[in-house]
């Protein structure tokens, strides 16, 4: 688990500053997995897979939620 505020890179995303672990949800949606809350360059919040990839890079959660579509609807608000 990376400290608050350390710098990660996030594939297709480029470098987010890691704000805390959290779970998957908006309220009634999301799939309770744990995940990694981040802030983007654009001050946009970003919910990370918790473990990187074997190049070191964080995925965005949304990309494998299995609640992804609807998490996808509620995030661009
Ligand atoms: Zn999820």
């Amino acid at each position: 688990m990376p400290l608050p505020g350390a710098k990660l890179l996030v594939a297709k995303v480029g470098e987010v500053v890691f704000l805390g672990p959290g779970y998957c949800g908006y309220g009634l949606l999301g799939c309770r997995q744990p995940i990694l809350w981040a802030r983007t360059a654009h001050h946009r919040r970003i919910a990370l897979n918790p473990h990187p990839n074997e190049h070191g890079y964080y995925i965005a959660h949304q990309a494998t939620c299995p609640d992804g579509i609807r998490f996808r609807k509620v995030a661009r608000r």
